[in-house]
């Protein structure tokens, strides 16, 4: 049995006249897959139960990227330059981010994820970089230059993380497509990669169990432009198990 990773959904608007979609990007289900996982798109379902049906079932969480997060989630007023939220995505990821954490199962935020993570646990985000913090790097330059793989800045890795241990360097270029950011941390998260700048990139958990935020877009690597990346999601989909532990729960 492959692990099943639920991937949670984002809101997709094509045509005015038209109801949005759930779904998401090509490259978050080819990095599962390739990692040996079962991919399973987990929709923003309202309520609370139902969300708990469909996290039951699964043997690990990937959150993935998307839009802001309202402010509201981390006491904060909205900024000028917040993007647009989606509170129906809020309601269902925030819960699902406790859980898995609560409960020892693994899970990896990716982008709007790490936020997610950190948000979840109790922390805050800076909402606009480039109006919040002094001398930012260009932190959404590779969705400007419309390229995933366009590498934006290094990320210094933080000595006995798992990521750098995964990763097997200290510095590496990464893709960046955000303008929001981990400002708090949350209780139970490290930080453990940063940009030149000093903006958090990636965050693990202190306890036992994986719990990893990065704040740059692995899938869009791992693929081709660096395959580096494949030994986190190789990672994350070992430590999910073999779907025993899901099959125990059911029994
Ligand atoms: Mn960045």
């Amino acid at each position: 049995m492959k692990p099943l990773i639920g991937i949670s959904c984002g809101t997709f608007y094509d045509r005015d006249w038209c109801p949005p979609s759930f779904g998401h990007r090509q490259t978050y289900v080819d990095a599962i897959l390739r990692a040996g996982g079962a991919p399973m798109l987990i929709p923003p379902v309202p309520d609370e139960l139902t969300l708990r049906m469909l996290f039951d079932r699964l043997d690990g969480l990937l959150l993935a990227g998307g839009g802001d997060i309202a402010p509201v989630n981390y006491g904060a007023e909205p900024h000028p330059n917040l993007g647009t939220v989606d509170p129906l995505r809020d309601s269902a990821e925030l819960p699902m981010a406790r859980w898995a954490v609560a409960e020892g199962k693994p899970v990896l935020g990716i982008c709007r994820g790490i936020q997610v993570l950190n948000v979840a646990l109790g922390g805050t985000l800076y909402q606009d970089i480039p109006s919040e913090i002094e001398n930012a790097l260009a932190h959404n330059l590779s969705y400007e230059r419309e390229d995933w793989t366009h590498l934006a800045h290094e990320l210094r890795l933080a000595p006995g993380s798992r990521l750098r241990q995964l990763l097997g360097v200290e510095r590496l270029l990464v893709n960046s497509l955000h303008h929001q950011a981990v400002r708090d941390l949350a209780p139970g998260l490290r930080a453990v990669a940063w940009a030149p700048d000093e903006v958090i990139e990636a965050v693990e958990g202190t306890g036992e169990g994986f719990v990893m935020g990065v704040q740059c877009h692995p899938e869009a690597l791992q693929g081709g432009a660096d395959p580096r990346w494949q030994r986190l999601f190789a990672a994350f989909v070992d430590s999910c198990g073999t779907g025993q532990r899901r099959a125990a729960r059911a029994a």
